[in-house]
């Protein structure tokens, strides 16, 4: 059966860890789902793990094995789902609403064979949708699929959200609701920043930014494949029913500039090439090489050519894996001096489209963090993000000062 002969439209509604973190959330969010089967509408909603069940079971493997085999790893990791799974959908039974639990394989979620990072190449939803022609709420484990070969895989830390969005564009669902600890999407982590605003409404391009670059309450592979498929999307509340944020195609302004967010990342680190010769294929074997061990690289910076030489600078996730074995080879391949890996650097990320273009923000950017005594190791810019680069010490107080004289003066 097709997805498109179902009666009703879907609603894909996804509830995140914190959302599920006891039996009593567990039962309030079986009564939303309820709430909104009653308007008339299919529900599947997608579960994470509760609480912190997964970072419990991640220290569980750790104190068996200092380097756990993937596999295993990915088959622990995907149980913490699993569990959330079974009992949301008991809850909802309890309730009078008819469910069925679905792990990320009988949901028909293909993914690569790369444990602990796997991608989703296909969905197959043929179960569900026979489930939802029953009248059946689905209840599906987030974070996980199964490769070809059968093996269970998990898609990255914070990946139900992107199975939430990969399911809604498989079965065409009219939206995809992700339910969490906040009120929306704001304008800067309001963990941190206390005048931090929710926003109404962005594009996909600028929340792609922000997943991206801090903004954890989106994975980033969720927004885009959201506008990949656009996936009608909606953060908000999983307790409160209020109307959170909406992440759409276009916004209305045709070329109105407006920073609509700051955010601060500090799982990263800064790796420095030194003085390596400044000639042409050098930076193409560096990045070749990161390419084959399978590091991400987020920003590069060259600087300024010295006597034939330069120092190649580039920024990485935190959790990356590059040995000093590794480094040294990379160094000795192109010629260069030496290497050095600072972990106490964070980025702060201004952001909204068109930014790089309208004068005078860099220009009050640097300001701000200048009267803030804080020091700017390097900097990046595109038409929808300036990057500065500080030490992690200083990361809140220039979050807050950001925010504060970017976004909380402009009275609009
Ligand atoms: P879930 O468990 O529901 O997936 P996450 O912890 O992954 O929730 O994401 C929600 C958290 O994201 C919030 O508690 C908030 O602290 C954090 N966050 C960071 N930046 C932002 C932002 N700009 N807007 C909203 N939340 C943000
Ligand atoms: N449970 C997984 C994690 O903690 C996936 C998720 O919550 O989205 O990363
Ligand atoms: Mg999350």
């Amino acid at each position: 059966m097709n997805p498109t002969d179902l009666k009703k439209p879907i609603h894909v509604m996804k509830f995140g860890g914190t959302s599920v973190a006891t039996p009593s959330l567990i039962q309030n969010a079986a009564q939303r789902i309820a709430d909104r089967r009653k308007s008339g509408v299919h529900v599947v909603c997608v579960v994470s793990a509760m609480g912190d069940t997964t970072d419990n079971l991640m220290s569980l493997a750790r104190q068996i094995s200092e380097r756990p085999p993937n596999r295993e790893l990915d088959v622990l990791l995907s149980a913490g789902e699993v569990q959330s799974m079974a009992l949301l959908s008991m809850a909802l039974q309890e309730i009078g609403i008819a469910a069925r639990s679905f792990t990320g394989s009988q949901g028909g979620i293909r993914t690569d064979t790369q444990h602990s990072e796997a991608r989703i190449l296909h969905i197959d939803p043929d179960r569900i949708v026979s489930a939802l022609a029953k009248d059946e709420v689905v209840v599906l484990a987030g974070f996980q699929g199964h490769d070809e070969r059968d093996e269970i895989t998990t898609l990255g830390r914070g990946g139900s959200d992107t199975s939430a969005v990969a399911m809604a564009a498989a079965l065409g669902a009219e939206l995809c609701e992700i339910l969490t600890d906040v009120t929306g999407v704001y304008s800067a982590d309001p963990r941190i920043v206390d005048g931090a605003r929710q926003i109404e409404s962005l594009g996909y391009d600028e929340m792609l930014e922000m997943a991206n670059l801090g903004a954890r309450v989106l994975h980033g592979r969720s927004v885009e494949m959201a506008r990949r498929f656009e996936v009608p999307l909606v953060v908000a509340s999983s307790t409160r029913n209020t109307p959170g944020t909406r992440i759409v195609g276009k916004e209305t302004d045709m070329e109105k500039v407006e920073i609509r967010a700051v955010t601060d990342d500090r799982n990263v680190k800064k790796i420095s090439l030194v003085s390596v010769p400044d000639t042409p294929g050098v930076a193409a074997n560096i990045f070749g090489a990161l390419g084959e061990l399978g590091v991400n690289v987020r920003l590069i910076v060259q600087a300024q050519s010295h006597a034939g030489n330069n120092d190649i600078t580039f920024v990485v996730p935190g959790d990356t894996h590059i040995d000093q074995q590794q480094l040294d080879d990379l160094v000795k391949q192109v010629g260069g001096e030496n290497w050095i890996v600072d972990e106490r650097i964070a980025l702060l990320n201004i952001i909204g489209e068109g930014i790089s273009r309208e004068p005078g923000i860099a220009g009050s950017i640097f300001r701000i963090l200048a009267d803030q005594q804080i020091n700017l190791d390097l900097i990046s810019s595109s038409n929808l993000v300036i990057t500065c680069v500080v030490s992690e010490e200083d990361l809140v107080r220039g979050t807050r000062a950001l925010h504060e004289g970017l976004i909380e003066t402009d009275a609009s």
